[in-house]
């Protein structure tokens, strides 16, 4: 994937000195091995390093700054053996800003009932040594995730594993650059936001370039006519190419025009240090076709997308992209775009005008050209397919003036039947926990039509991330009731308004 990179957790333990320092001793070696045992673990994506064990005031914050300041600590966890006094940890957590989770363990698994002394007893307290440092993280209001359970157990580590997707998307997201083609589609209000909120509170900046230095990155003088040759090659080795769009073939003109686009808009992306981009339909100049197949194979190849100009989606879905690293089942940029209203099964058909990245596709996909209908520009080049069916979600980033808020559906992706005259790449979906609760649930929400939609990821990993974002979240999925979701919005509106104050 472009651009991704691979932090490290910082693995810290709490104690104090009270014990003596042949404790401390066999507490640091415990704390250490808890650590390699998760960086060893296949479910965990990212290495976790044993930092410190943390006795005093100053060595909280020493390490806390040292956290900060590293680009290559993307989080830690933090853990207490023994008990650890927990005002030492005010003046560390106050200046912290990288996310933390708290592990609740202990070193030992079972109590040995026959043996158990005092002094067994008194080295291993993290039951009520995490309390204290738990009651110290909810009264200084800190976002965090709390993960409870024995070190060694795979339920564990598939929580911590949760976390640090989201982590190493939030890390990605710091200092990320997105390009915008234009603005957004005139008059829509979704796809509307704040950038300079987005970049105080998400890290990432969103700018503009212009459409005609795009333009000019695919004139003859800036690419080989070899690598246009090459690409269609490749086309024509890893998808199923039209008959007219191959080699010799009536319209190869534009098979050939759509690999310029390709090679263009990665070449811009990789000089500007991008990880996504958005671009309009209705600010075209200069371009002959809509970027159809070249934004879904860059999509693929990792970078974000939002269509009509949609900064936002396109910021979405790269940390999705991110968070998914790895696993099984890919990540598109998605549009609800259909309803199948039928009395034995409500489903919604997902698509976009051209861009679904070939990530999620279930067959081999098909190179095609159709006129778009709209936009007045030649026939676009683009990938066609199904995507397959399976546990899946849809996630829509929202700016609602004073906040940001991520709304999240769970869904049933379906087979799709046969569409022989759609010509785009689809999913079909069933929501849940029922259509009509779902789509209520997400209008009432403020959801957008745009969506990251993802078979990697997972609605822990993005209420994951949201916490680290200090972001509001809205979770549609079995056991959603409309009362109580407009109750939960309600009470954000008071939530976010008095945690936020006036700064966003
Ligand atoms: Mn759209």
């Amino acid at each position: 994937m472009k651009l991704l990179a691979s932090p490290e957790i910082w693995f810290v333990c709490g104690s104090q000195h009270l014990y003596g320092p042949g404790p401390l001793q066999q507490v640091a070696a415990n704390a250490q091995k808890v650590a390699a045992a998760l960086a060893a673990s296949q479910r965990l994506p990212l290495k976790t390093t044993f930092k410190a064990l943390l006795t005093t005031p100053d060595e909280i914050t020493n390490v806390m700054l040292a956290a900060n300041s590293d680009a290559n600590c993307a989080g830690l966890i933090l853990w207490m053996h023994t008990f650890s006094p927990s005002k030492m940890w005010i003046r560390g957590l106050s200046v912290l800003k990288k996310p933390f989770l708290h592990l609740h363990t202990q070193f030992n698994r079972d109590l040995p009932w026959g043996t158990i002394d005092m002094d067994f007893m008194n080295l291993n307290q993290a039951a009520h040594g995490d309390r204290e440092a738990g009651f110290l993280h909810t009264r200084m209001r800190l976002g965090r995730k709390v993960v409870v359970g024995h070190w060694s157990d795979p339920e564990v580590h598939d929580r911590i594993g949760a976390w640090m997707r989201a982590v190493r998307a939030w890390h990605d997201w710091q200092g990320a650059k997105f390009i915008r083609f234009g603005d957004n589609m005139r008059q829509v209000a979704v796809t509307e936001g704040d950038k300079v909120s987005a970049e105080m509170q998400l890290g990432f900046a969103v700018n503009t370039h212009g459409v005609g230095d795009l333009v000019a990155r695919m004139a003859d003088a800036a690419i080989d006519p070899k690598a246009i040759n090459d690409l269609c090659a490749t086309y024509e080795k890893t998808y199923r190419v039209a008959p007219a769009l191959r080699k010799g073939g009536a319209r190869h003109e534009a098979l050939r025009y759509s690999a310029r686009i390709e090679l263009g808009l990665s070449s811009f992306l990789e000089e500007v240090g991008a990880k996504g981009f958005t671009d309009t339909f209705e600010d075209l100049h200069g371009l002959r076709q809509l970027p159809g197949m070249a934004t879904q194979r860059l999509m693929a190849a990792g970078y974000g997308f939002g269509g009509e100009g949609d900064w936002k989606t396109a910021a979405l879905v790269r940390a999705m992209k991110v968070m998914g690293a790895g696993l099984p089942g890919g990540t598109s940029f998605m549009e609800d775009y259909t309803y199948h209203l039928s009395p034995k099964g409500h489903q919604v058909l997902g698509a976009h005008m051209l861009e679904i990245c070939p990530s999620i596709a279930a067959d081999k996909p098909m190179v095609e050209i159709h006129p778009l209908g709209i936009g007045g520009k030649e026939d676009p080049v683009r990938l066609v397919f199904n995507a397959p069916a399976g546990p899946a979600l849809n996630a829509s980033l929202v700016d609602l003036g004073n906040r940001f808020r991520l709304i999240i559906n769970e869904v049933t992706a379906v087979k799709p039947p046969k569409l022989p005259k759609l010509p785009v790449a689809r999913a079909v979906w069933e929501c849940r926990p029922d259509f009509k609760t779902a789509c209520a649930a997400w209008i009432y929400s403020g959801g957008a039509h745009h969506t990251g939609y993802s078979y990697s990821v997972t609605a822990e990993m993005l209420e994951d991330f949201a916490t680290i974002a200090g972001i509001e979240t809205v979770l549609i999925k079995d056991g959603t009731t409309l009362p109580a979701l407009k109750q939960d919005l309600r009470n954000n509106e008071v939530y976010y308004h008095l945690a936020h104050g006036i700064r966003v």
